[in-house]
């Protein structure tokens, strides 16, 4: 019953560094709060666990159905566009959207769960103090994924090598 998150990238154990796009062999669909949401299907097993681990500690869904994860770099532009818009200046945009091309989220890895409130940076902190998300900073890493400290809803599969790599590597 015990889950152990697989490995993607070494050393891991923190914020995503190896954004390379899955293939599509590594892809899968996973039912999202407004619809299907793409993602790397080891950062699937890990949410589905961790989001099983969340029920089992009475936290219902909608919470922790996820907003965003797979994106392409042209989601990823869009999003800048509309950043930009919102922010006017690229040093703060960027805080809340990556640039194109910088995103974990083209890993497939990176998800934005929903916390609750709308996934705006208005709300984040009040998100940070919910329930679920210090569930979250307490448990995440069990299944493998870490926080991104602006932002309360955004964690990134992304368990340590050490841990979970192949055998004699
Ligand atoms: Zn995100």
């Amino acid at each position: 019953m015990t889950f152990v998150p697989v490995a993607v990238e070494r050393p891991g154990g923190g914020r995503i560094e190896d954004k390379t796009p899955p293939g599509p062999a590594d892809i899968v669909v996973v039912g999202g709060l407004e619809g299907p949401i793409p993602m790397h299907r080891c950062a699937a097993d890990g949410w589905a666990a961790l989001t099983g681990a969340a029920r089992a500690d009475g936290h219902a869904a909608p919470l922790l159905l996820p907003v965003s994860g797979y994106r392409t770099f042209e989601e990823q532009a869009w999003l800048w566009k509309a950043a930009l818009a919102k922010y006017g200046d690229p040093d703060v945009a960027c805080l809340w959207v990556a640039r194109p091309g910088t995103s974990a989220h083209q890993s497939g890895r990176a998800i934005d769960l929903h916390l609750g409130d709308p996934i705006e940076s208005e709300y984040a902190e009040g998100m940070r103090t919910t329930a679920i998300h210090r569930w979250l900073v307490a448990h995440a890493a069990t299944f493998g994924f870490y926080p991104y400290d602006v932002e309360p809803w955004h964690w990134e599969y992304n368990p340590p090598w050490d841990v979970s790599g192949p055998a004699g590597e």
